[in-house]
């Protein structure tokens, strides 16, 4: 999230090129070379493991993501399964510190809620023979629903390794927060990186960090997990006085990062007794992901653009 109408136009402008394919190619061409590489581990397993021993010997856990969203077909989507597979039993081969984020599109929600279910379920099932954990992201607004409807249904299935996100954007997510205290759910909370209509999302950062702030309290509070994804440190603050005053043990929360973004911020919390954890994602699939990042701080986008320039 950023603020001001010149930053909310680029803001706009960066997150409409995630969707041309042409850009995609050409930029896909270079850009690990050229400045992806800051923000993605790599393209193969083989590439993303030492990334993931080096955070874990800083003293920060670590997530992963295959980076990809949106399958075409049913076997498709069986083949991210495949491919989560083997990531989970690699980090346990490995003795990582790093759990799994992935995006139910990948594993075929818009081709249909039940196969992503059965596929995620799979996934989690092998998790947990592994004494690992998976975390569904929140995608666009489209899919709060389905992904809410299916978090609700492993945990009644029994599934207690599992957890999902709420963005402070969504006007929704106060009550969606309200209504799911009861599971004592395991949620990151994140602003929301997509691009939502006024009539969905708060369209100034002011109301997106106060709801931010007060769903973090009510998680806290009376919820069960709370992960802290941010990078703003006025809001981290805000967490570790909350936490403090009112005596949250500090194994009910984590703070969360992304790879390549405020890595000195990351470190500083971990020597003050923090658990943080880096979202560290790889793949081939990664132009999606890299202008989400692009569009969250325009600056990062000069520098893109520069390093491609000069090729
Ligand atoms: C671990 C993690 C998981 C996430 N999962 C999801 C998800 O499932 N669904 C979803 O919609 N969104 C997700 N997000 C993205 C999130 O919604 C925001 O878009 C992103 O975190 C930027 O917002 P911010 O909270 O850091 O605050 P901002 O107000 O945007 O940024 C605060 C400060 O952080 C720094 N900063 C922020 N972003 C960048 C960047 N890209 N490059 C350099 N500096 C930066 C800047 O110094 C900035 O001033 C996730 C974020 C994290 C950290």
């Amino acid at each position: 999230m950023i603020s001001g109408p010149a930053n909310a136009a680029s803001r706009k402008a960066i997150l409409a090129l995630a969707e041309s394919p042409r850009l995609d190619t050409l930029v896909r061409k270079h850009g690990m070379r050229l400045g992806a590489a800051r923000f993605v581990a790599g393209e193969s397993l083989d590439q993303l493991v030492p990334v993931l021993r080096r955070l874990n010997e800083q003293g920060l856990l670590t997530n992963t993501t295959l980076l990809g969203e949106h399958v075409h077909t049913p076997d498709e989507s069986r083949a991210v399964v495949r491919a989560y597979r083997e990531i989970l039993d690699r980090i346990a081969a490995e003795s990582l510190k790093t759990n799994v984020a992935l995006k139910l599109t990948h594993l075929g929600l818009d081709l249909d809620e039940q196969l992503a279910y059965e596929n995620v379920s799979t996934l989690i099932e092998h998790a947990a023979r592994l004494g690992n954990f998976v975390r569904m992201d929140m995608e666009e607004s489209r899919w709060v629903d389905a992904t809410l409807r299916i978090y609700q249904r492993l945990r009644e299935a029994g599934h207690e390794n599992t957890g999902t996100v709420l963005q402070s954007y969504l006007y929704r997510t106060e009550a969606d927060l309200e209504s799911m205290l009861d599971l004592k759910p395991n949620l990151r909370f994140v602003k929301g990186a997509y691009l939502e209509p006024p009539d969905m999302a708060y369209p100034d950062k002011a109301d997106v960090d106060a709801a931010y702030a007060r769903l973090v309290e009510r998680s806290l509070r009376d919820g069960g997990f709370t992960a802290i994804a941010t990078h703003d440190e006025q809001l981290i603050d805000h967490a570790i006085a909350f936490a403090e005053r009112e005596g949250i043990p500090r194994e009910r929360f984590q703070f969360q990062m992304l790879y390549g973004v405020r890595p000195q911020l990351q470190l500083d919390l971990v020597k003050r007794g923090f658990a943080v954890l880096v979202a560290t994602p790889f793949g081939p699939d990664w132009y999606r992901y890299l202008m989400r990042r692009l569009a969250e701080r325009p600056a990062n986008t000069f520098f893109f653009l520069k390093n491609l320039v000069r090729g």
